[in-house]
Parts: structure tokens; C-alpha cells; sequence
């Protein structure tokens, strides 16, 4: 709570009384520090990458580069990082067009079981290579729905990515939808996976926040994949949850409203 205390002066007679102004400062500073965090989190980010690559640089140089199979190695951790780099990048500039509203949806009449069939060809190298099965359902009487199909790719392909990601080889990927109710459609993404500890499910679509920073980052995350959908899907009037029990596996589910004519839902 701030108190800003002002005398009251009248002509004359010197100070007649007190106006006494009190703020609540607390969502005020909850912003200021959320700003503070997110500013370290991109500089850490960024940071780590960066130093890889000066010392695998530096590696090279010191001779590293006369040793074909050495070099060729750190040629390929500099090329990974930055790679990584670009994706965080990237990853940063579409969240901050999503929060100033400059990803204006472009709503069109979408075939929700093409739209899953094709987010799990997109993946289906990746799934492969991890032996990881993919089983595709949708309720009888989906068709077509009002959405904005680059920007809900990225949301299945952000979900889909994860769930192979944070699944062990062997395991198995549904992706589902159905409909809740008449005004609405659920999209979800299950996996067999490791599952998230239930402390850490409160924060999971917080900016950054990821349960095993290493494990991540190794496999190439950015710790921004679910803050992204989060927006995506609030963008279109929906919302995202996410299940998970640890060791058991983990299930997002979108659930957007079903327009009729790409009109807004607010
Ligand atoms: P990342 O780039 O780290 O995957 P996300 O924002 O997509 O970032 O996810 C945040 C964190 O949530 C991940 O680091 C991981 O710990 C956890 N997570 C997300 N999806 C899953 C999943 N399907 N199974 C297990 N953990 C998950």
C-alpha cells in the first residue's frame, strides 16, 4: 500500500487539512517483478548458448580444427545452439506480437480431422525414430471449424512436439477431438510420457518455466512452447488445461468455441 499525503493550503490561512491518497501497489509491483524475471530469464537464455559457442569457437581455434572429427563435433554443438538460439528468438518475437494484439486472427472454415491427420504427418519422422505410435480420433459430426489455421498449427505442433519429447521411446500419442458441447470443441494431445510433478503443474504455462531446466534444454526446448499456445488459444476465445500424473503421462486439451462465421466470440 502506497500513502501519498497532500497539505491543503487556502488563502490566508496556512494549511486547513490533509488529503491522504492510498494505492494498492501490489498488482503494481507483481507486474514490475514478473518484468524483472522475464528480463533475466531472456538474458540467462541467451546467455547460456552464447557461451557455449565462444568456447567450442575458441576450442577450434586453440586446435581443435586440425582434428577433422573433433572439429566436425564442435561445429555441429556450435551449429545446435545456435539453432537454439534463432528458436528462442523467434519464440520471443511471436509472444510479444501475441501480447500487443499484432497477430491478428485470420479465421477460415478449417477441416479439423485434416488439420490433426496433418500435424501428425508433420511429426511423423520424429515419432518414428522413437518408435512412438500416433492414433488419431474424432468424434463423429466434427467437421469444419472457424480458426485461424497457421497460429492453431503452431499450438498442435507446439503440444505434439512436447509430448514426444517428454515421452520414452516405445510410447504412445493420441491425439483426439470431441465435443463438449454444442457450442464448443476439445482437442487434446495425450501421451504415455514421464508426466510432470504435481507441484511444478501450477507454474507449467508460466514463461520459462520448465520442470527439468537441463533435460529441456537438451532436447532442444525453449521454455516458452506453452505460454505461446496459452495466448494463441485466448486469442480465439478458448482455453488450454493440461493433466498429467507423474510416470503415467501427461493430456493438453484445447477447447475452443465452434463460430459459425469467423465472427468474434467476445
Ligand atoms: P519446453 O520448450 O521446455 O518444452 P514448454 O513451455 O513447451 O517448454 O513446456 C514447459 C515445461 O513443461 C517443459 O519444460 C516440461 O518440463 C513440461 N512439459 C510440457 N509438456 C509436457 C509433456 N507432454 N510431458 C511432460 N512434461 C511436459
Amino acid at each position: 500500500m502506497r500513502v501519498t499525503l497532500s497539505p491543503i493550503h487556502r488563502r490566508d490561512k496556512g494549511i486547513s487539512g490533509t488529503i491522504a491518497v492510498l494505492q494498492d501497489v501490489t498488482e503494481q509491483e507483481r507486474l514490475e517483478q514478473s518484468r524483472r524475471e522475464f528480463v533475466a530469464n531472456v538474458s540467462h537464455e541467451l546467455r547460456t548458448p552464447l557461451t557455449t559457442i565462444k568456447s567450442y569457437a575458441e576450442a577450434l581455434d586453440d586446435g581443435a580444427l586440425s582434428e577433422p572429427e573433433l572439429g566436425q563435433r564442435f561445429v555441429g554443438v556450435i551449429r545446435n545452439e545456435t539453432e537454439r538460439m534463432i528458436r528462442l528468438v523467434t519464440d520471443l518475437l511471436h509472444l510479444s506480437r501475441l501480447d500487443s494484439n499484432q497477430a491478428p486472427l485470420r479465421r477460415l472454415a478449417t477441416s479439423v480431422p485434416d488439420m490433426l491427420e496433418e500435424v501428425a504427418d508433420r511429426f511423423s519422422f520424429q515419432m518414428r525414430k522413437k518408435q512412438i505410435r500416433a492414433a488419431i480420433r474424432v468424434e463423429d459430426g466434427i467437421t469444419s471449424v472457424w480458426l485461424d489455421r497457421d497460429q492453431i498449427d503452431q499450438v498442435l505442433d507446439n503440444l505434439v512436439s512436447n509430448a514426444i519429447k517428454y515421452t520414452l521411446d516405445g510410447g504412445r500419442i493420441e491425439i483426439t477431438a470431441h465435443k463438449p458441447g454444442s457450442t464448443s470443441i476439445a482437442i487434446s494431445v495425450k501421451d504415455t510420457g514421464i508426466g510432470i510433478p504435481r507441484k511444478d503443474l501450477s507454474r507449467i504455462f508460466d514463461r520459462f518455466y520448465r520442470v527439468d531446466k537441463a533435460r529441456s534444454r537438451n532436447m532442444g526446448g525453449t521454455g516458452l512452447g506453452l505460454s505461446i499456445a496459452r495466448e494463441i488459444v485466448k486469442a480465439h476465445g478458448g482455453t488450454v488445461t493440461l493433466d498429467s500424473e507423474l510416470n503415467e503421462g501427461t493430456t493438453v486439451t484445447v477447447i475452443l468455441p465452434m463460430l459459425q462465421d469467423g465472427g468474434d466470440p467476445s
